[in-house]
C-alpha cells in the first residue's frame, strides 16, 4: 500500500473512531477542533487522490450529492406496522390471544421500548458497510434516500467488532426538540412560517435534494430492530444489544421484564417522564421477547402478532370553530388562525389555534360552526386535529383560503413547492412595513433601548415612522404629545435610537430583514465582503461562493439590493451614520481557549455577559448555550441556574468564577 493510502485509511478509521465516541456514547477524547482539523485534511488528501475514494469516508457526513428523485426500492422484509391499545385491559387481552397460541404454561417475557416519533428507517449494511437506507414507503417499498441519511451523525457509516456479514436493521430518524425549537427560532427571526412539528420537520428533511442540506439538520437516528437470515442472536433484548456493540446508537430506556404487569409499570413510569425526554414519544412497544415465540406467532396482514404499541393519551377537547382570520407576517407570509369557542385544556384557555396553512383547512375540510377537536402539546400552540363530521349543519358554510390580503388587498400568491401563502406587496402592506420596522429595533437585530413593538405600531399609526431610516428622524417635540409618553420614556427612547448607532455591521445587515438572511448569514457576509459597498458589487456567483450561502439565499440578497428603494433606504441610513462596515477584530488565540467550549452563566462584575462571550471567541474558544459532556468550562457569575450547576457538577466540568476565568488567559 503506498504511504498516502495509508494515510488516507488511518484518518478515515480515526474520525470514524472519533464520530462514535462523540455521536453515541457522548465521551469525546478530542476537542472539536481538532476533529474538524483531521476531518479537513482528510478531505484534501482525498481530493489529491481521488483514486482512493470510499463511499463510506467520514467526508460523506458533510453532505454534497444532490438526489433528484428518489428510486423506489422493495423491500427484502417488510417494513409492518404496529397493533394499538390504550389501556391496561387491552394489553391483558392481547396476552390472552398469545397465550392460546403459545399455550397457557408458556413464560413470556417482554422487552420494552420507546416508541419515537419520527420517520421509520431500513438500513443495509454489507461487510460492516453502510450500502443502502429506505424509508418505509407503503411497507413493500420505499424510497432510497442513502446519501442524505449519510450525513446523520448516529449512523455509523462502517460498523465495529462482529457483525453479521449481510443484515438489515430498523430504528426511528428523529428531530430532537432541542433541535427543533432553534429551527423555528431561525425561522421566526427570519420572519417564516414556523416548522408544524417535529415529525413532519424530520421527514421534510430526508426528502431535500441537497444532502449538505440535510447535514445541518440536527437529526439522530435510534435503532430497535434486526431483520436478516441467520442472525446471531435469539431474542429482542440481545438483538438490541448486538446493535449496540456494533455500534449503533439504542435506546438505553429499553428494558426487558416478565410480566404484563411489569410492562404496566414500564408504560406508567414514562407516562410520566417522557416529557422530560428531549425528544417526543408517542407511546410504548412492546415485544415478545423470545425470537422463537415471535416466529409461531407471526403475522397477521398488517402487523406482528407478538409487538403491540400502547399509545399515550394527549388530552384533546371538543368546540366549536366560531371564525377564521389571516394574519400577515413580517415577510407577508399568511398564516391561517382558527377562533373558537374558548375552552379549557390543560388548565389554560385556550380561544384560539393554528391552522398553518391552505392544505391543512383543506384536508380537514373545515366548516364555520363545525366541532373540531383541539390538541395542545408541551410549549406548541394548540392544533386542530379533526372535525365531528356527525356534529355539521346543513348549510354549507366551508371555509375557503382567502384570494387577497385581508390588510391591503393585493392578490396572494403561493409559489410551487411552498406551503404558505404570500402577499407580495412589501412596502405597502402595513403589517409588513411595521414587521420590519420591529424586526430592525429587535433583541437579535439593533436591539433599541427604550422602544418597544407596541410604540412602534403607535409611531407608525400616527405617520411619524414610514420606514427605519425614520427612526433617527424622530425627535422629541413630536412623540411627547402622543398618549402614554412621558418625558422620560421619550428621552430613553432617543437615546437608544441614537446609540444603536454603534452596533456593528451584521446587526445593521440582518436588521435589515433580507428574506433567508438571519444572523449567522449576516455574519458570514459581512466577514466575507466587509462593506456595504463590496456586497452590492459582488455577483450572484461571488455570493454563492460564500460559505453557507446558497442559491436561494444570494438571489434573495442580489434582488433585495438592486431593489431602487432599498438602495435609497441603505444610503439614508448610511447619511445618519450607521455602520455598513465592518471591524475586523483581531483573533489572538490563546492555548487554554483554543477549540474549547465554554457555556456563559450568572451576571459579572467586571463584563457584560456579551463582553465576555465576545473575549471568549477572540482567544479562540466557542460559546455554547447548555451544559453536556462536550463542555470543557463553565463561567459562572452571580446567579448561576441551579439545574446549570447540578449538571455541570454530575458531569465533572470545572466552574470558573470570574477571577479564575481571569487567570486562565495569563
Ligand atoms: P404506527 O405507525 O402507529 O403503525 O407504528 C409503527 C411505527 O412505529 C413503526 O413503523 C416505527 O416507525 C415506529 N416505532 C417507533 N419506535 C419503535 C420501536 N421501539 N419499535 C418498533 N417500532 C417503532
Ligand atoms: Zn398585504
Amino acid at each position: 500500500m503506498r504511504p498516502i493510502e495509508e494515510k488516507i485509511n488511518s484518518l478515515r478509521e480515526a474520525l470514524h473512531e472519533h464520530n462514535h465516541r462523540y455521536y453515541i456514547e457522548d465521551k469525546p477524547i478530542i476537542s472539536d477542533y481538532e476533529f474538524d482539523h483531521l476531518l479537513k485534511e482528510l478531505q484534501k488528501l482525498e481530493a489529491e487522490h481521488p483514486e482512493f475514494g470510499d463511499i463510506n469516508s467520514p467526508t460523506q457526513r458533510v453532505g454534497g450529492g444532490v438526489t433528484k428523485n428518489f428510486k423506489t426500492i422493495p423491500h427484502r422484509f417488510p417494513m409492518y406496522s404496529l397493533s394499538n391499545t390504550y389501556s391496561k385491559e387491552e394489553l391483558e387481552l392481547w396476552e390472552e390471544r398469545i397465550k392460546k397460541v403459545l399455550g397457557e404454561e408458556a413464560e413470556i417475557s417482554y422487552t420494552c421500548e420507546l416508541k419515537f416519533d419520527g420517520v421509520s428507517i431500513s438500513l443495509t449494511y454489507e461487510n460492516g458497510q453502510l450500502i443502502q437506507a429506505l424509508t418505509r414507503g407503503d411497507g413493500t417499498q420505499g424510497d432510497d434516500i442513502t446519501t442524505n441519511v449519510k450525513t446523520i451523525n448516529t449512523i455509523p457509516l462502517k460498523l465495529q467488532g462482529d457483525y453479521p456479514p449481510f443484515f438489515e436493521i430498523r430504528g426511528e430518524i428523529i428531530l430532537p426538540l432541542e433541535g427543533f425549537y432553534k429551527m423555528n427560532a431561525e425561522r421566526e427571526s427570519l420572519g417564516e412560517p414556523l416548522y408544524m412539528n417535529p415529525r413532519n420537520t424530520a421527514s421534510g428533511s430526508l426528502k431535500l435534494q441537497d444532502s449538505s442540506l440535510v447535514a445541518k439538520r440536527p437529526l439522530q437516528c435510534f435503532l430497535y430492530a434486526l431483520a436478516g437470515e441467520k442472525l446471531p442472536v435469539s431474542s429482542q433484548f440481545e438483538a438490541l444489544e448486538k446493535a449496540r456493540s456494533m455500534g449503533f446508537k439504542v435506546p438505553e430506556s429499553a428494558k426487558l421484564v416478565h410480566s404484563i404487569d411489569a410492562v404496566f409499570q414500564y408504560i406508567q413510569y414514562w407516562d410520566d417522564q417522557r416529557k422530560s425526554l428531549p425528544y417526543e414519544i408517542d407511546g410504548i412497544v412492546v415485544k415478545v421477547n423470545s425470537f422463537n415465540q415471535q416466529q409461531e406467532l407471526g403475522f397477521t396482514a398488517k402487523a406482528p402478532r407478538w409487538a403491540m404499541a400502547y399509545k399515550y393519551q394527549t388530552e384533546q377537547v371538543s368546540t366549536v370553530l366560531r371564525d377564521v382570520q389571516y394574519q400577515v407576517g413580517r415577510t407577508g407570509a399568511i398564516t391561517p388562525v382558527a377562533h373558537l369557542e374558548p375552552v379549557i385544556i390543560s388548565g389554560t384557555t385556550v380561544k384560539r389555534a393554528s391552522l398553518h396553512n391552505a392544505d391543512q383547512i383543506e384536508k380537514l375540510n373545515l366548516r364555520l360552526g363545525d366541532m373540531v377537536f383541539v390538541e395542545k402539546g408541551g410549549e406548541i400552540i394548540p392544533k386542530i386535529v379533526g372535525v365531528d363530521p356527525s356534529k355539521r349543519g346543513v348549510i354549507d358554510n366551508k371555509v375557503d383560503f382567502i384570494t387577497h390580503c385581508p390588510e391591503c388587498g393585493s392578490l396572494l400568491e403561493r409559489e410551487s413547492g411552498e406551503a404558505q401563502h404570500y402577499c407580495k406587496n412589501e412596502t405597502g402592506c402595513p403589517p409588513q412595513r411595521i414587521g420590519k420596522i420591529q424586526h430592525f429595533i429587535g433583541r437579535k437585530a439593533m436591539d433599541i433601548e427604550g422602544l418597544g413593538g407596541e410604540t412602534v405600531v403607535l409611531l407608525f399609526q400616527q405617520g411619524l415612522l414610514n420606514s427605519v431610516a425614520d427612526l433617527y428622524r424622530l425627535e422629541k417635540e413630536q412623540i411627547l404629545p402622543l398618549e402614554r409618553m412621558a418625558e422620560k420614556s421619550v428621552s430613553n427612547l432617543i437615546d437608544g435610537i441614537e446609540k444603536s448607532k454603534e452596533k456593528p455591521f451584521s446587526k445593521v445587515l440582518f436588521g435589515l430583514g433580507i428574506r433567508f438572511v438571519g444572523e449567522t448569514v449576516a455574519k458570514k457576509l459581512c466577514k466575507q465582503f466587509k462593506s456595504i459597498q463590496a456586497l452590492q458589487q459582488a455577483s450572484l456567483e461571488e455570493l454563492i461562493q460564500t460559505e453557507d450561502i446558497g442559491e436561494r439565499i444570494a438571489e434573495s440578497v442580489v434582488n433585495y439590493l438592486n431593489n431602487p428603494q432599498n438602495i435609497e433606504l441603505i444610503n439614508q441610513l448610511l447619511s445618519f451614520g450607521l455602520n455598513f462596515v465592518e471591524e475586523t477584530i483581531e483573533r489572538n488565540s490563546h492555548e487554554a481557549f483554543e477549540g474549547k467550549r465554554f457555556v456563559v452563566s450568572g451576571v459579572f462584575q467586571n463584563y457584560s455577559r456579551e463582553d465576555l462571550k465576545k473575549e471568549i471567541e477572540m482567544l479562540g474558544g466557542s460559546v455554547v448555550s447548555s451544559v453536556s459532556a462536550k463542555t470543557d468550562f463553565i463561567v459562572a457569575g452571580e446567579g448561576m441556574g441551579p439545574s446549570k450547576k447540578k449538571k455541570a457538577e454530575s458531569l465533572k466540568i470545572p466552574i470558573l468564577n470570574e477571577e479564575a476565568f481571569n487567570s486562565l488567559k495569563k
